[in-house]
């Protein structure tokens, strides 16, 4: 009788102790939300606001953060419908944190739990930054907001200017707005108008080479690795060269590698760096502010092409495809491009281990045969 009373009542325990610890996350957004608003000086639910945070995806100490979404919400008036709650995709060590900012000023302020509460505040305005980029390199290399600034920045400063909301998830699952991203959404976005689905139909891509492009792809067209999808496929810088600005191959089949109709598309990345006034050189220096700067412009710039990405996206060939002959192309060892007479093997080969195998066994092989020739006619 005494041991049922002493387990029932640790039971009791552990079970009223459950809820306490759920109340708490609700209490850590709702508490970070209050905070925002504060030093932001703007009212709960003023659409001036944007909430970013990596809360359901972060654990602390292995317990789930995803009350918090609810608590900071409740606090500062912003949701998912509402477009201004983003939940940003992070992996579950990174700690968890969460970004106020406010359009109209430009002002930002990040709270990171890990588990000491840091904050800090920063003015991100796009302008700001473009017109005087020294400056905010100084905070960028400071990590003024702990590695998580170009996130902030890139997805907060489209959302200011009205990126659609196709674009605010795929921002959510790439955790951050590039042009390779953007590249992504106008691709989807000219499948459907040339290469669009038929009831009972889907797109199997194969993403080669693959680039940020490709994660747009999947939010937009649920054309996901996992559900074969989309194979995923390099190519070396030799093969790049010879196919500059390719994007992919897109299939449309109504069955898991069936028949279909495939396009091999491109992307003008010269024409997008004309356009926006942006050197591509930029795009590869990390050492200097040059790499955010060139993104954050040319990312405000492809704003006004959304829908246009004919603009950017071309169809090199259509041609339709057997259930055998769709399977090879995302069959692991097949190069697609070699396999559709893009490109030849001597480009695949060239400059490979067994090239040079072959070669220096040649040179080997001749030196042993002149020897041993040169050998007997001495002898003779
Ligand atoms: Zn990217």
């Amino acid at each position: 009788m005494r041991w049922r009373i002493i387990v029932s009542s640790i039971l009791c325990l552990i079970l009223a102790a459950l809820p306490v610890y759920a109340m708490d996350m609700y209490s850590v957004g709702y508490d970070a939300g209050k905070k925002g608003l504060e030093y932001l000086n703007i009212s709960k639910g003023d659409p001036n606001l944007l909430v970013l945070t990596n809360a359901g995806y972060s654990t602390i100490e292995s317990e789930e953060t995803v009350l918090a979404i609810d608590g900071v919400s409740d606090s500062t008036g912003c949701t998912i419908g509402k477009e201004n709650l983003i939940l940003v995709h992070n992996n579950e060590l990174k700690p968890l944190w969460f970004a106020f900012f406010r359009k109209d000023t430009g002002d930002c302020v990040y709270i990171e739990y890990s588990p000491e509460e840091y904050i800090s505040k920063g003015n991100i305005k796009a302008e700001l930054l473009l017109n005087n980029p020294e400056e905010w390199q100084k905070k960028m290399k400071s990590k003024v907001f702990h590695g998580n600034e170009f996130s902030i920045v890139t997805i907060s400063s489209l959302w200011a200017i009205g990126a659609p909301y196709h674009l605010l998830k795929s921002a959510e699952f790439h955790n951050h707005i590039c042009p390779g991203l953007i590249s992504g959404y106008m691709i989807a976005k000219y499948l459907e108008k040339n290469l669009p689905l038929r009831k009972g139909e889907k797109y199997q891509i194969i993403a080669s080479p693959p680039w940020c492009k490709d994660d747009a792809i999947q939010i937009m067209l649920d054309s996901t690795v996992g559900k074969r999808g989309m194979s995923v496929k390099q190519l070396s810088k030799l093969q790049q060269k010879s196919l500059p600005n390719f994007a992919g191959i897109y299939i449309r089949t109504s069955k898991t590698y069936g028949e279909g109709d495939a396009a091999v598309l491109k992307f003008d990345w010269d024409k997008a760096a004309k356009l926006c006034d942006v050197n591509r050189s930029y795009f590869k220096d990390f050492k200097s502010y040059k790499w955010w700067w060139a993104r954050l412009k040319m990312n405000i710039c492809l704003m006004s092409y959304l829908d246009k990405p004919e603009e950017f996206v071309s169809t090199v060939k259509t041609f339709h495809l057997s259930a055998d002959q769709h399977y090879k192309l995302h069959t692991a060892g097949v190069n697609p491009y070699e396999e559709l007479g893009f490109i030849k093997g001597y480009i695949k080969e060239k400059g490979s281990s067994w090239t040079w195998t072959w070669i220096c066994a040649g040179i080997c092989a001749g030196l042993v045969v002149g020897f041993l020739v040169g050998y007997f006619l001495k002898r003779r």
